[in-house]
């Protein structure tokens, strides 16, 4: 479906539950995050039957988040239902990978080949500070396994924070000469109330590039129509790329493709924006399919044109990522 700005919306992210196994602190830190009682997050069934409505208003791609979408039991068998959905084409995940280890070949089996893992140091004490756990090993582990069973691309999504990982910028971009890992740098983004954002620690992805140039000649690569909002390029001889999402330096708002629906029932048009469509309440008071597709549909036409966030306005969204899914 064509939403009131021309943009084609088919893609949506789906956040499967709020908890997580990690408390990045620019995400979900130890303090101050309140979770939605599990009678409130939607079943699989109830996942599933949204889907299938978004499917035939043109949704044909979706990527599983979080939180983290492997804490949830039966998220494999969650997955194989979304398969079984015509006209549904991909499906994708983005984890942090500390449960991939298991979970790969299982994906695998599921039909998923392509996934994102976040990672935002090189470094084991810096893991811990970043994420307040111990799971470095675990998570190289599971980059490994995904490697060996042949995903591709595996995207690993590195937020960069001055101060915090800044200084890590040209290691991560030096790995893609030898691993075809795409590398992308997302800039910190200031969603929810208590993320610790702010304009000392935000990088904008120009200063991250003219960094890595310090490494060697490095190429735009052409973009195809799945890239999404990520600027795409390669050192000389690399084996893989570097992407840069800029949502607050470089507004891609005018090729959004995205919806997104929280683990509670909240179909939203723009992560900045707290506009939200609540489907969990029509769909458990037994109103009909039509008018669950008038509310989706309502979504996608008022799908906000841009977000106005910038770096020196106020917040926008007072959700957490963990909710709404990165
Ligand atoms: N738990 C999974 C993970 O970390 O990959 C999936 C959910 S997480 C919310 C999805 C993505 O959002 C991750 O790549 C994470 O780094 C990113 N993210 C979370 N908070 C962010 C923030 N404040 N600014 C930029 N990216 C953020
Ligand atoms: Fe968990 Fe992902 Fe948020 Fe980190 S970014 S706390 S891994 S949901």
């Amino acid at each position: 479906m064509v939403d009131d700005h021309n943009r084609v919306i088919n893609y949506l992210r789906l956040s499967v539950t709020d908890r997580c196994n990690l408390r990045c602190i620019y995400c979900m830190p130890e303090e101050g995050v309140t979770f939605t009682p599990h009678s409130e997050i939607l079943t699989y069934e109830e996942m599933i039957h949204i889907v299938k409505l978004c499917v035939r208003e043109g949704i044909h791609k979706v990527r599983l988040t979080g939180g983290e979408p492997l804490v949830r039991k039966g998220i494999a068998g969650f997955i194989q239902g979304l398969r079984n959905i015509e006209g549904l084409d991909e499906i994708t995940l983005t984890t942090n990978g500390v449960l991939l280890k298991e979970f790969a070949q299982v994906l695998r089996e599921c039909g998923i080949s392509r996934i994102n893992v976040s990672m935002d140091t090189l470094r084991q004490d810096r893991f811990y500070q970043i994420t307040g756990r111990d799971f470095f090993d675990r998570v190289w582990e599971g980059i490994n396994e995904a490697e060996s069973l042949g995903f591709d691309p595996i995207k690993i999504n590195v937020v960069a924070m001055r101060g915090v990982n800044d200084d890590e910028i040209v290691d991560f971009a030096g790995l893609t000469y030898n691993k075809p890992y795409h590398v992308r740098f997302i800039e910190m983004m200031p969603v929810g109330e208590n993320n610790g954002w702010s304009r000392d620690k935000f990088i904008p992805i120009n200063e991250i590039l003219d960094r890595i140039r310090s490494l060697g000649v490095i190429n735009p690569v052409c973009r195809n129509l799945l890239d999404g909002p990520a600027r795409r390029y390669r050192l000389e001889g690399a084996m893989g790329e570097i992407g840069f999402i800029g949502a607050l330096s470089n507004h891609f708002c005018k090729t959004c493709n995205r919806l997104r629906l929280t683990s509670c029932g909240h179909l939203r048009g723009c992560i900045f924006s707290d506009q939200k469509v609540d489907l969990k309440t029509p769909l458990r008071t037994g109103r009909d399919d039509d008018n669950l597709l008038n509310l989706i549909e309502t979504t996608i036409r008022n799908k906000p044109k841009n977000h106005e966030i910038g770096l020196w306005g106020p917040r926008k969204c007072a959700r957490p990522m963990n909710e709404i899914g990165g």
